[in-house]
């Protein structure tokens, strides 16, 4: 299954801006003020980055896609 989307998801929680999902992927993640996707981000040749990044955000709010689906995946 591969990633299809990415977003912020901050229906539980606010991203902190703390910058480790940049840290670790920085081919897709950008924190200006907020996390946001890089436009043109690859998804599937970092899929493991982007699995890590919201793995360890530490107030979950990376959320991913597989396949076209729209659920929230980490
Ligand atoms: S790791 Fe999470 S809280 Fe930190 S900047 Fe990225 S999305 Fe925001």
């Amino acid at each position: 299954m591969a990633i299809t989307k990415v977003w912020l998801d901050e229906t539980e929680n606010e991203c902190t801006m703390c910058g480790a999902c940049e840290a670790v992927c920085d081919a897709v993640f950008e924190v200006p003020e907020k996390m946001a996707v890089k436009a043109g981000a690859g998804f599937v040749e970092n899929e493991a980055e982007i699995k890590d990044a919201a793995d360890g955000c530490p107030v979950g709010v990376i959320a991913y896609a597989l396949d076209g689906g729209d659920k929230r995946a980490n």
